[in-house]
């Protein structure tokens, strides 16, 4: 099949010729492609704390370097201080990054999480719907 670029008419393949504008015929553009899935992105749980000035801090840090991030437990923790802690979660690929970041800060943080313990089922877990609420 081939079209006009300039009036969109189809044509046969045997056409040359636009018949309404007498233009070169192309290819049939692809067909438009569907709207681009959500970027997926895997989070990895940076760190947790049960101190919000913490949460409001690494925000700062993070947004202010492009990583994404994300915090769980944050609402909770205003509603039921001390209950559950935040869960400060980033870019499983910007996780070094992140961490990095943190690491200077890291005395200022009521407790983070072991992060050196590999946790493969919970990799597993984050493929099946971590994404952003
Ligand atoms: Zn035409």
């Amino acid at each position: 099949m081939k079209y006009c670029p300039a009036c969109k008419t189809e044509y046969e393949d045997w056409v040359e010729k636009c018949a309404e504008c007498s233009g070169p015929l192309g290819s049939l553009p692809p067909p438009a492609p569907p709207e681009p899935p959500q970027e997926y992105v895997a989070y990895r749980e940076l760190l947790q704390t049960y101190n919000s000035s913490d949460v409001a801090f690494i925000k700062t840090l993070l947004e202010s370097n492009d990583i994404l991030f994300c915090v769980e437990g944050e609402n909770f923790m205003t509603l039921n201080p001390g209950a559950l802690p935040a869960r400060v979660m980033v870019n499983a690929d910007q996780y070094e990054s992140a961490k990095e970041l943190l690491g200077d800060f890291s005395g200022r943080y009521t407790s983070f999480s072991c992060e050196e313990k590999e946790k493969p089922s919970e990799a597993d877990d984050a493929g099946k719907g971590n994404a952003l609420p």
